[in-house]
């Protein structure tokens, strides 16, 4: 393959990609200014979770035609997904900085992604954050993600993301978008939301 190729699905790319999350960046970092200006493009659903934090964002990069974003997204057929393209384009292009948005879907977006703080500011959102997905397939994924899951995994509890109690139930596998489950603390008595692992 020839490095000057158009961007576009590449394997040999994707191979070149962190699998895992992504740590805050340094000054010394290759694309530092890029990645800082990135931090402030939130995640449209989540608002207190930016790209990076949720393991969207995968990498920045400079191509044979220009700097390249490569984001992943959080399940196919995301409805966010154009308006986080914008986001991107628009918090770069106010700073300066052109660059391209590349949507790659290999290796699928897993929730081990998630950053530790992107974790910590779901729960202080009032959300509770996924348990380790403990498999790597997309297609395995998928299918955990549109099954039921839970019947099978009663084993873990979700801790509630305002008292902290596992004294928890879910009450719908589908809350507010299909990512979440609705769950209910019984100590509490509050409502939330729990991010779905897959
Ligand atoms: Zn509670």
């Amino acid at each position: 393959m020839q490095a000057d190729a158009t961007p576009s699905q590449a394997n040999a790319a994707s191979a070149a990609l962190p699998d895992g999350p992504i740590a805050l960046k340094k000054p010394n970092d290759a694309f530092y200014t890029t990645w800082s200006l990135l931090e402030s493009v939130t995640d449209p659903e989540i608002p207190v979770v930016n790209l990076r934090e949720m393991g969207i964002l995968r990498a920045v990069r400079q191509t044979a035609t220009g700097l390249e974003v490569v984001i992943t997204p959080t399940y196919s057929g995301c409805p966010a997904m154009s308006q986080m393209q914008d986001d991107v384009v628009n918090a770069l292009s106010r700073a300066g900085v052109a660059a391209r948005v590349l949507t790659q879907i290999a290796p699928a977006w897993s929730t081990d992604w998630m950053t530790p703080e992107g974790r910590e500011k779901l729960r202080a959102y009032g959300i509770a954050p996924p348990h380790p997905s403990g498999c790597g397939s997309p297609v395995a994924n998928v299918i955990q993600f549109s099954s039921k899951r839970a019947a099978g995994g009663a084993e873990l509890t979700v801790a509630c993301p305002q008292c902290g109690s596992h004294n928890t139930t879910e009450t719908s596998h589908f809350g507010s978008t299909a990512c979440k489950a609705l769950y209910r603390c019984l100590d509490c008595l509050e409502p939330f939301d729990y991010f779905k692992p897959y």
